[in-house]
């Protein structure tokens, strides 16, 4: 049986593609991506000429039965998404789910994500942080969501996009007020730009600055201040409580 390959591919710098994920891509059967055009540009840039099918979210669980098919006849099969690394907000779960109940194997070929490219330039907390992805589009859901992460004493990361970029700061800034933010942008590209502050401070920022509104974007809040109280209470068990008291 032939072997699927999980490869991580830049965020946008192509000098960030590493050279095993090179040779591996040049060297595939096929590769299923996310965007076949977007794809083909970076194997262009590689100079590699390799069978191309899609592979999104829409299609994805009819792509199973014809990946399975390929590696069955011993062909070696990559899969790549538009930037990053492949299901990390991105499609490819249910096809490593399948492949992994079915026994085939499967090789992680890592390199960038945005999510560690920000954390690990950003100054706030590594030792424990928590990935959120895109928060819900719709304001009152997503408000639900941050108010839900408000005690969280982890970094809070997550990514957006343009348009909601505003929304989304001025939600940060309701919920949480004076916690320092720190927005990374356009990361590895020729305007990449953090920018750090409360919720209010950014957003006073991008306004000033509607350049800063553009390009992509990850997001992220220092964890809450623990609660001293000098005895065991926990926001949990504060919750508890009170809603005990209510009844
Ligand atoms: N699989 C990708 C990864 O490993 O990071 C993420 C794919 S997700 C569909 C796209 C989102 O990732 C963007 O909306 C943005 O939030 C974030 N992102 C991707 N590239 C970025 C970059 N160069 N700078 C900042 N954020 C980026």
């Amino acid at each position: 049986k032939g072997t699927l390959y999980v490869v991580a591919t830049p965020i946008g710098n192509l000098d960030d593609l590493s050279p095993r994920a090179a040779a591996i891509l040049a060297g595939a059967d096929l590769i299923a991506a996310e965007d076949t055009r977007h794809s083909g540009r970076l194997l262009a840039h590689i100079g590699a000429r390799v069978a191309l099918i899609s592979l999104h979210e829409h299609n994805e669980s009819s792509r199973i039965a014809r990946i399975c098919h390929e590696l069955d006849q011993g062909h070696q099969v990559a899969l790549v998404s538009d930037a990053g690394t492949p299901l990390i907000s991105d499609p490819g779960y249910r096809l490593i789910r399948a492949l992994r109940e079915g026994g085939y194997r499967v090789v992680p070929v890592p390199g960038p994500s945005a999510l560690v490219t920000a954390l690990c330039a950003a100054g706030l907390p590594t030792e424990r942080f928590l990935f959120e992805g895109f928060l819900p589009a719709k304001g009152s859901a997503r408000r639900q969501r941050l108010q839900a992460l408000a005690h969280q004493q982890v970094t809070l990361v997550c990514y957006e996009s343009p348009h909601r970029i505003v929304a989304l700061l001025t939600d940060i800034d309701a919920v949480f007020a004076e916690r320092q933010v720190v927005l990374a942008r356009e990361l590895t590209k020729t305007f990449e730009t953090f920018l750090h502050g409360s919720g209010a401070a950014l957003l006073a920022q991008l306004e000033d600055d509607p350049d800063q509104q553009r390009g992509e974007f990850v997001v992220m809040i220092a964890p809450a201040e623990p609660i001293d109280r000098g005895d065991a209470r926990t926001v949990e068990g504060d919750a508890l409580l009170s809603a005990l008291l209510s009844e």
